[in-house]
């Protein structure tokens, strides 16, 4: 089949090569001048079980202080359009928050979140492995945990993974500061879960490197080529993508809308309404100053739902949790919160003073925590869209399930959970 793809992040370029690796011709059209601009460019990067993601996935990470909210160190500012997506969203994070508290079990999604992430990081290690690749890769990961409430508000998480047979240790305060010497004195730490499988990577290099395969196995990208509109298919005729600056449109067999953040413009014209709701965060990047006071780990500090890793010569921190329309300012508390935590943390490991870049980041997050994946109900139009918090840890396992549902072919886990249509049913 000739097959377009809309949008390079991390998405888009792993679709795409699985694709391409399915014997499809495959073009992506890219709006940016090269790929991984927007969401997949500065993200913490951190490759563990997506469950214990930031804000992956609704209830799970509510803070023990404030439960009604998503968090406390961005405020969600509620943007003007989508509000009533927004609101719905909050009402169910307080529902699936409240659920998780009285105990229900693991639900069939969170199970299936946990086996789309270890079947992509696999196949993510043997790509880098098959090309001798190395994305910055910090090995083992460490969720910090600040009281023992913390502990027993993860347990559905931790019985889900447990049940896909995740290896994860328990550790004291002590085994902690072992395992993470650099933890600073003022760090008040009950003890933390130790992923030696996890870890974490430069998504963005990643990303680059995979463009670079794909480009090599025969997929043309079209960058500075933003897709205007689309033209389902019907009755005989093949779907069509409309570039800006062009006159005519382009027939494919199949286009698959990998449009980040942006993909609502696109879609809502044809019909399709996502159930996705944005939430915005932020990634400060320090020079390293000594790397003997860094993190050795991809370190998740649970109370504060921020992630730590050093990669290469710079400490990255990402947190921020703020709903509704991105604007053009930052919000100065959360950052003053990340550097605060970073100084309590690994005080001395990064320089702050001079050469901190800070990155505004958006991820589309559906309500379950599980992508929409697969056929959109308008022919010729297929979805690889709202990966929220775990987009570079589940995009190889996303691009390998939607090759096959193209291509005809069963794929690793059932697809229905994760039908873009679920949840209009
Ligand atoms: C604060 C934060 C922290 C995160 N931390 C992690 C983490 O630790 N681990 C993890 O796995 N994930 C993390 N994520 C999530 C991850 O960043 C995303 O899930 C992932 O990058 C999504 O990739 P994507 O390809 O769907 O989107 P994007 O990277 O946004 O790519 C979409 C692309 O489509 C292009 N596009 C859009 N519209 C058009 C058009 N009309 N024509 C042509 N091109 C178009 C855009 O230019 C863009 O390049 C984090 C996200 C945020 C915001």
């Amino acid at each position: 089949m000739n097959i377009a793809i809309v949008g390079a992040g991390s998405i888009g370029v792993a679709t795409a090569h699985a694709l391409a690796q399915a014997g499809h011709e495959v073009t992506v059209y890219e709006r940016h001048g090269t790929a991984a601009e927007e969401a997949s460019f500065g993200h913490a990067g951190w490759l563990g079980p997506s469950l214990l993601q930031p804000w992956s996935v609704q209830g799970i990470c509510s803070a023990q202080r404030s439960p009604d909210l998503p968090g406390r160190q961005a405020l969600p500012r509620l943007g003007a359009s989508g509000l009533t997506a927004q609101l719905r969203w909050l009402w169910q994070w307080r529902q699936a928050s409240r659920r998780l508290r009285s105990g229900a079990p693991p639900s069939p999604a969170m199970a299936a979140l946990e086996k789309l992430t270890q079947h992509s990081q696999q196949l993510q290690q043997s790509l880098w492995r098959q090309w001798d690749f190395d994305p910055e890769y910090v090995a083992g990961s460490l969720v910090l945990l600040g009281n023992e409430a913390e502990h027993e508000q993860l347990g559905p998480a931790l019985a889900a993974l447990a049940d896909a047979g995740t290896r994860c240790e328990t550790l004291d305060a002590a085994q902690t500061r072992l395992r993470e010497p650099s933890l600073g004195d003022e760090a008040r730490i009950a003890g933390a879960l130790y992923f030696p499988q996890a870890g974490a990577a430069n998504g963005r290099l990643s990303t680059l490197m995979q463009r670079q395969i794909a480009q090599n196995a025969g997929v043309r990208f079209e960058t500075q080529r933003a897709v205007r509109q689309l033209h389902p298919g019907a009755a005989g005729r093949t779907a069509r993508v409309q570039l800006h600056q062009e006159d005519n449109s382009r027939p494919h067999d199949a286009i698959v809308v990998c449009a980040g953040a942006q993909a609502e413009s696109l879609l809502s014209p044809i019909g399709v309404h996502l159930p996705l709701v944005a939430l915005h965060g932020y990634g400060v990047n320090a020079p390293l100053r000594d790397q003997g006071y860094a993190p050795r780990h991809a370190i998740v500090d649970w109370s504060e739902q921020m992630t730590l890793v050093r990669l290469g010569q710079r400490m990255r921190i990402v947190a921020g949790a703020e709903l509704g329309r991105r604007g053009p300012s930052m919000h100065e508390a959360t950052l003053q919160r990340m550097y605060h935590r970073l100084n309590m943390l690994f005080p001395g490991s990064a320089m702050l003073a001079s050469g901190v870049q800070i990155w505004h980041g958006t991820r589309m997050q559906s309500p379950d925590g599980l992508p929409l994946l697969g056929a959109s109900g308008q022919p010729g139009i297929w979805l690889n869209l709202g990966h929220g918090s775990c987009g570079a840890a589940i995009a190889q396992g996303c691009a390998s399930m939607l090759a096959d549902l193209i291509s005809g072919r069963s794929g690793f886990m059932d697809s229905a959970l994760l039908d873009p249509r679920r949840f209009n049913r």
